[in-house]
């Protein structure tokens, strides 16, 4: 009897652990969001914090969602104010075609955003909108550059890691014209990368089993790669010209003195 009491009291304890570890996770993806929100309102003001973090979380839930049709479990998406966001995975990819298929859901469904928002934008008149649209074609591009920790670099690795190491001249480019704290970060976490990528050797067995892929299936995440980038890059264009001529008042992209 008295066993049983303890068993249930623990049974109830432990329900109540659990209960408590799923909120403290939606804590963390709502107070991160939050705290995002606010950091960037103080510098841009409210609405468009509010667009842009909301950018971010259709980029972060485009990876979850995929993740969750794999089978593997993912932890809610996380934000850090002017530097990014980020979904945990607790189980690792069995395979290069999983991996990029995690990777290449993350831009695709922060692309379907930005449209959404370029749209509205439009329709509506409103510039501060269109400043969100642009932010996310633009966040949605950066990402696609083909080296980890980037997007870019694990839709790549399916063709081979050994493209990764055209995102190294790519990376460099970019902090020599507008450096920032956060490519420095990516940068430095993607150096173990281009390390692999140097000694890449895909007759090892391990390699051969992982990156094991069909041509068709290569063929398919090539042209999603090229196409998604191409058409990022179009409208990042388009939205920075009509943004040109709206005068975009408040509008400006994060640099190194906000970071
Ligand atoms: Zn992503």
């Amino acid at each position: 009897m008295r066993a049983r009491t303890v068993s249930s009291w623990l049974s109830r304890a432990f329900l109540l652990i659990v209960a408590g570890l799923k909120f403290g996770k939606l804590f963390g993806t709502v107070g991160t969001m939050l705290i995002s929100i606010g950091a960037y309102a103080l510098v841009f003001g409210w609405r468009y914090a509010v667009g842009i973090v909301a950018m971010l979380f259709f980029h972060e839930m485009g990876h979850y969602i995929a993740a969750r049709q794999r089978g593997l479990r993912v932890g809610l998406p996380m934000f850090i104010p002017f530097a990014f966001a980020w979904v945990k995975l607790e189980d690792t990819p069995h395979d290069a075609e999983t991996d990029a298929y995690i990777a290449l859901a993350g831009p695709m469904l922060g692309t379907v955003a930005a449209i959404g928002a370029y749209f509205l934008a439009r329709e509506h008149g409103m510039s501060w909108l269109m400043a969100v649209a642009y932010t996310g074609f633009f966040i949605n591009l950066v990402n696609m550059i083909p080296l980890p920790p980037l997007d870019g670099g694990r839709i790549t690795s399916v063709l081979s890691p050994r493209i990764w190491l055209l995102g190294v001249p790519i990376i460099g480019a970019l902090m020599f014209f507008h450096f920032s704290m956060i490519l420095l970060l990516v940068a430095i976490l993607a150096l173990p990368h281009v390390w692999t990528a140097l000694q890449f050797n895909k007759d090892d067995v391990a390699n051969a089993q992982y990156y094991a892929v069909s041509p068709r299936v290569r063929w398919e995440y090539g042209l999603l790669y090229v196409g998604l980038i191409a058409f990022l890059a179009y409208m990042t264009n388009e939205v920075d010209q009509q943004l040109d001529g709206i005068g975009r008042h408040h509008v400006e992209q994060p640099d190194s003195d906000t970071v």
